[in-house]
């Protein structure tokens, strides 16, 4: 296999690209670019007093896009030299477009002068500037007028925050290849049409991946020149989920090697789906819940078909995700109980809206992507509790759905005492006044529990287990906030380590302080579903793991294979350590042995 990126206008061929292998499997499809397409934008008239607001909208859109183009930028300083420096002046000329040009002006100016809003004026400058462009025959300058439409679509897209194209209705066996997949993207790919795909930009424990592994999807993130590199929808791809490449244009060597490889990846799962009504048990005899972790409905059936104890982890932003309105209390109820009752008995663990960040839902109006920084912002339970008919209406239809069998409540991003008792008291109001409502007088108080997933969170987590029913350590945010490294961001993905000590010490103090306190605690992070990490888990006292639905047969066949005791004895050779290399060489060296 020739490798390396390849440049604009390169003979056909094959060609591979590098990237973060994020969802294992071996997708084998043929090409769809996700470009920009032609998008419809709401138009509509800003009163005088309104356009100062307007102007500002704009300006914070301006602010993304650039920020978008920076990271792009970075991306492409990597490649090699030619292929950097085509792809550095198309960037540059993008980002000039954004600073004091005609298209930012003229748009500007719509707005102050016309009233227009935002996404209408600048639709509306960039036909104008096509027009002018138009009665000039020039090829320089017919490319620029391209430029000029993808700097505005950029521009639109970040204004009303939606996808560039619809993600289903694709040819069977479409790898998706693209910038940017943004969550609520994701949740749009049906699997059976799609084989797997590809972006520019994403971390490995992204909201992406996550969802990428849940629905079993092979996928390779942070590929830099895959988006300018003269690939062409329709072309063959073969994308390898865990060495974290993608082929185009195969020669029938590689595909031949490929289709053997995806043929071994079929039988190692089928041998892993015998284990399925097996118990996750030691050797000597503990008994491990393993559940599942649910993004979207989608997922039920494999959560089913891998015998998990429950769901861990419902991540319900899935109702909000790709609409303008929110989702009264009826539909979140009826979308709760579809999962609670499909469950058929067994635990549902629904966390309340965990949006901000990389989880920006088009419902909420863009009330979370003001925040300087908003990993840190105003995002999760921070924003529930600021925007309290929103969370009673959600706390209502999980208490509703609690009918249809057992619930837990989860609380994201907790990090005082004070944000657990304040949503108690406003959960106590809510069941008070659904018990008075004819349709559910019988429903009991749920468990009420916290995500550990702030460093001052698990410090103190002695303090929260008197307040929480039961605890959920997320190592995602934990790793990212204790590192001070962004989960999402490929740059850094490298420093991105759950075994770092630091992150390890927490996960142990927040176990201890739920031990002592007698309540239950479990992992539902993305370390959960690693088996390497099982008996290190397990080891420091955890008996409940959630997980991507795939990931359960090989974690019970590490917990079915491990003796409890020599765990313990493992994991407490590893809190010694201070070098997570030397920590990984530890649990591969038991991991082997076992
Ligand atoms: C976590 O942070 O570990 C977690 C499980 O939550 P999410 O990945 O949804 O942020
Ligand atoms: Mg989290």
């Amino acid at each position: 296999m020739r490798t390396g990126s390849s440049r604009k206008g390169d003979a056909r061929g094959e060609r591979v690209f590098h990237g973060l292998g994020v969802s294992e499997g071996i997708a084998i499809g043929t090409a769809h670019l996700n470009e920009r397409g032609v998008m419809e934008v709401p138009e509509y008239d800003v009163p005088a007093a309104e356009r100062d607001a307007e102007r500002a909208r704009l300006d914070a859109a301006v602010k993304r896009s650039r920020q978008q183009l920076e990271k792009l930028r970075a991306k492409a300083a990597g490649l090699p030299d030619s292929v950097a420096e085509e792809l550095g002046f198309l960037l540059d000329a993008h980002l000039h477009m954004l600073a004091d040009s005609r298209l930012i002006r003229g748009a500007t100016r719509r707005i102050a002068e016309d009233g227009r809003n935002a996404e209408a004026a600048v639709q509306a400058e960039i036909a104008e500037i096509a027009a002018g462009f138009a009665a000039v025959e020039d090829r320089y300058l017919a490319a620029r007028i391209q430029d000029v439409r993808e700097v505005g679509d950029r521009l639109v897209r970040s204004l009303i925050n939606r996808p560039y194209q619809p993600l289903s209705h694709l040819p069977p066996d479409s790898v998706i290849l693209t910038e940017e997949l943004s969550p609520a993207e994701t949740a749009l790919i049906t699997p059976g049409e799609v084989a797997g795909f590809a972006t520019v930009l994403g971390g490995v424990e992204s909201l992406t991946a996550i969802m990428a592994r849940s629905l079993g999807l092979p996928a390779v993130l942070g590929v830099p020149a895959l988006m300018h590199s003269g690939i062409r929808s329709g072309e063959l791809i073969v994308l390898d989920g865990s060495a974290g490449l993608v082929v185009v244009s195969p020669t029938a060597g590689t595909l031949a090697e490929y289709k053997e490889k995806h043929a071994a990846y079929l039988r190692e799962r089928r041998r892993l789906d015998r284990l399925r009504d097996l118990p996750a048990r030691t050797r000597d005899g503990v008994e491990i819940r393993l559940q599942a972790n649910l993004e979207l409905p989608g997922e039920l059936d494999s959560v089913l078909a891998a015998g998990a104890e429950g769901v861990g982890l419902l991540r319900s932003e899935f109702l909000f995700m790709n609409r303008d309105d929110l989702p009264g209390e009826e539909e979140q109820y009826l979308g709760l109980a579809a999962v609670v009752s499909a469950m058929g008995g067994k635990p549902v663990t629904v966390r309340t809206l965990d949006v901000g960040s990389e989880k920006l839902l088009t419902s909420l109006g863009g009330r979370t992507t003001e925040s300087v920084n908003p990993a840190l912002g105003l995002r999760a339970i921070r924003l529930s509790l600021k925007e309290q008919p929103l969370l009673e209406t959600q706390l209502a239809a999980i208490l509703r759905a609690s009918a249809h069998g057992p619930v837990r409540i989860l609380l994201p991003m907790i990090s005082t005492t004070g944000e657990v008792r304040a949503v108690r008291r406003i959960l106590e109001k809510v069941l008070r006044r659904i018990r008075r409502r004819k349709q559910a007088p019988k429903i009991e108080m749920p468990p009420l529990g916290a995500m550990i997933e702030v460093p001052g969170a698990a410090l103190t987590a002695d303090a929260l287990a008197r307040d929480c029913d039961f605890f959920a350590i997320g190592t995602n945010d934990l790793t990212m906030y204790t590192l001070a490294i962004d989960r999402g961001d490929d740059q850094v993905a490298h420093l991105y380590n759950p075994l770092h000590p630091a992150v390890l010490r927490l996960i142990q103090f927040a176990a201890e302080a739920a031990h002592r306190a007698g309540i239950p605690v479990s992992v539902c992070g993305e370390m959960a579903g690693d088996p390497r990490c099982t008996v290190l888990l397990l080891g420091l006292g955890i008996r409940e793991l959630s997980m991507a639905a795939g990931s359960i047969p090989r974690v019970k066949e590490r917990v079915r294979v491990m003796d409890h005791l020599a765990a313990n004895r493992r994991a407490h050779m590893v809190m010694d350590q201070w070098d997570a290399g030397r920590i990984a060489a530890l649990l591969d060296d038991f991991n082997a042995l076992a």
